[in-house]
């Protein structure tokens, strides 16, 4: 299955981190929004609604209800229905969604620790909010994660 772009309830933070690591791009629902007010955000904006309210579920047509509130569960069976691209790992920013700009540590101005510089060929920018991220036991980490969640749902 594909979807463009999602929308997380405001249950979700921890999980819309993870899928925004995974190159999905997701907005998080940072006030209580009433439920007829998130309805109307998403059908006006084409968003496909995560949710771990069931009501909210069966009232929009384009949303996946959440039945697990453990984070490396909803990851399970959201990448059991829609498929992850290694390819987009790493492209946007996990704190606000924005894209991540690779960047040549050399042409990098800002502060980065020496040991980083020393190290890293290359940096990701977001350029929204400005964070700066680079690869290193981090990334590794979080690619080892991402491939166990994934390995029991590739076909
Ligand atoms: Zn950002």
């Amino acid at each position: 299955m594909k979807a463009e772009k999602f929308y997380a309830d405001s249950m979700l933070g921890k999980l819309t981190r993870w899928l925004r690591l995974m190159g999905f791009s997701v907005e998080y629902a940072t006030s209580d929004l009433s439920d007829d007010e998130i309805i109307s955000h998403c059908t006006k904006n084409h968003l496909f609604l995560l949710t771990r309210d069931r009501e909210l579920s069966l009232r929009y047509r384009e949303s996946f209800y959440m039945e697990s509130d453990i984070y490396l569960e909803q990851l399970k069976d959201f990448t059991a229905v829609f498929r992850p691209d290694p390819e987009l790992y790493f492209t946007l920013c996990p704190i606000c969604n924005g894209s991540l700009i690779k960047t040549k540590i050399e042409d990098y101005t800002g502060n980065l620790p020496t040991g980083v510089r020393l190290l890293q060929k290359r940096v990701f920018v977001c350029k929204d909010c400005g964070k700066v991220y680079w690869e290193g036991s981090h990334f590794d980490a979080i690619l080892k994660k991402i491939n166990e969640i994934t390995k029991g749902s590739q076909s």
